[in-house]
């Protein structure tokens, strides 16, 4: 790949960690976000820090098995523990160039009530996410989590991982930050729709019309789209 230009790559990194504390999508020193900088290298946000106050110095330098590098960049920070699930979306995913790990609270109460936000209801939402993953429970940081997310990989963007968060990835941070936000969107349309008295889906010809017409919005059906269709509508 063609490297990055840290101080751009540090500044968009930033900006969308900004944006997803602003936004609510992750609060205190919680979420993680990184981003490849060459083949060897990831910059991602350091452990214990509040993603709302970042700056492009906090940021820290690792190699793929997320050993932080001996570069001036670091001065002794070091990643955060979650940084294994990042890990091996990029080792699984060569396309994958920016993850973004948060816990947005609409989507992550769903997994809490046990309820599924597959529910073909919004066009945007079903051409971006498709069908959302959902992996079982893991401890969070410990090895359970990269294994409760493996078999998923191949298939989705998006994965929501119960009762903790929700871990969206692209071709940059900015896509990443864009499917974590139609994520939550998605959430509370149905959580407000389920108030009102139940969500009433698009039918399978109307999603399956959308996905004949989606390259007029210069989108590609998702791969999942056939398990989308039978999980999301009546
Ligand atoms: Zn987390």
């Amino acid at each position: 790949m063609q490297p990055r230009n840290l101080e751009r790559a540090s500044s968009e990194l930033v900006k969308v960690c900004h944006l997803a504390y602003e936004r609510g999508y992750i609060c205190g020193t919680e979420g993680n976000f990184s981003l490849r900088l060459d083949d060897r290298t990831l910059l991602t946000t350091p452990a214990g820090t509040c993603k709302g106050l970042l700056s492009p110095s906090d940021l820290v330098l690792t190699n793929l098995d997320g050993v932080a590098l001996d570069s001036p960049q670091n001065q002794g920070k070091r990643p955060s523990s979650e940084l294994k699930m990042h890990l091996i979306v990029y080792q699984k995913r060569a396309d994958v160039m920016a993850v973004a790990h948060t816990h947005p609270t609409t989507a992550v109460a769903f997994t809490v009530a046990g309820k599924s936000l597959n529910r073909c209801v919004l066009p945007e939402a079903i051409l971006t996410l498709g069908k959302i993953a959902e992996a079982p429970y893991a401890t969070p940081s410990t090895d359970e989590v990269p294994q409760s997310i493996a078999e998923h990989l191949e298939h989705t963007d998006t994965i929501l991982l119960s009762h903790h968060g929700a871990l969206t990835f692209g071709s940059d941070i900015f896509q990443a930050f864009y499917r974590l936000e139609t994520l939550e969107h998605q959430a509370k349309t149905l959580l407000i729709a389920q108030l009102l008295g139940g969500e009433k889906t698009l039918s399978q010809g109307q999603v399956e019309k959308l996905f004949a017409i989606c390259q007029i919005y210069g989108m590609t059906p998702p791969t999942n789209r056939d398990e989308l269709i039978e999980a999301g509508t009546n």
